[in-house]
């Protein structure tokens, strides 16, 4: 064999190598971002790869996949697809609906003011305010919180387009990936939005703002992800769809959280904050860069 060929297959065989590896660190970073790996799993040697085999499954699992722990094609692709950037682990895997109620806190009041204080760019103010104004009555039209655009004196939710580094500690990166985050109540229930994103209405072309806009403010209200695909809280951003709507899974966490429709609201849950908060204000004390993936369980 010519030293040519000798060459050929070692220089194949590097790369093939090498984009195992690759594969390898984007699964992790990817699985650490998304709550699948803590800390002390990402400490793991190359003689364990228990934990991260383990992180696989419990992705796949989540998103529908066959859970082989391997990083099959499928696997890595629904790790590339545009996404909410909110963790889907928040906790063991407890009953749901009990798990985001305690952990990501619920508002104290009916009526909730939003304001969008940065639109996006490439959009008229008017359909962002339109697009906004129906993403919140699909939650209000089956719960009894309500909203209220407002302008002036005090904000509960703030809505902002923002790119790359914007004051909280994960910056927006480019278009595709992180598409969104928001804060849960117990974080102050902001949402930001990443401006590389083409946002569009009534489009097959872009990132749907009505589709995204409606999961957001579910993390507002206090809802985590959901491991059902056709839920708004899925945390994949799905393709547009005309019509698209509450799923019945979305339903039954809004109306745990809140009740149902002109019934009475549900006996508050349990607080992870002391009961002497001043519970009016008291989102004021809590740092900003206290993200909505603050360690609560
Ligand atoms: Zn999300
Ligand atoms: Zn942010």
């Amino acid at each position: 064999m010519s030293i040519f060929w000798i060459l050929y297959f070692l220089s194949l065989y590097v790369k093939n190598s090498y984009s195992t590896s690759s594969k390898y660190n984007k699964a992790l970073i990817y699985l650490s971002n998304y709550g699948y790996l803590d800390a002390n799993d990402m400490k793991m040697d190359s003689s364990n790869k228990k934990p991260l085999k383990k992180g696989i499954k419990q992705f796949q699992s989540f998103m529908g996949l066959k859970p082989t722990g391997f990083l099959s094609r499928d696997t890595m692709k629904t790790m590339s697809m545009p996404r909410c950037g909110v963790k889907d682990k928040t906790g063991p895997v407890i009953k749901r609906f009990q798990k985001y109620s305690a952990g990501a806190g619920r508002w104290n009041m009916m009526l909730l003011r939003y304001k969008i204080v940065k639109y996006p760019e490439a959009m008229k103010k008017w359909d962002v305010d339109n697009t906004f104004e129906q993403a919140f009555n699909k939650w209000s039209e089956h719960s009894n919180i309500m909203f209220e655009a407002a302008t002036y004196g005090k904000i509960d939710i703030e809505i902002k387009f923002v790119k790359g580094q914007h004051g909280d500690e994960t910056p927006f990166t480019g278009p595709g990936n992180v598409v969104a985050h928001a804060f849960f109540p117990t974080s102050g229930g902001d949402i930001h939005f990443d401006d590389y994103e083409t946002w569009t209405i009534n489009s097959p072309k872009g990132t749907n703002l009505l589709q995204v806009a409606m999961h957001e403010i579910g993390h507002s209200l206090g809802l985590t992800h959901s491991d059902e695909f056709e839920a708004v809280m899925c945390p994949i951003t799905k393709r547009y769809t005309p019509g698209y709507g509450l799923h019945q899974d979305d339903i039954r966490a809004i109306q745990d959280l809140y009740g149902k429709k002109n019934k009475s609201m549900p006996a508050p849950t349990p607080s992870p904050y002391p009961p002497e908060t001043d519970w009016e204000n008291w989102w004021y004390q809590i740092p900003y860069s206290r993200a909505y993936y603050w360690s609560y369980y």
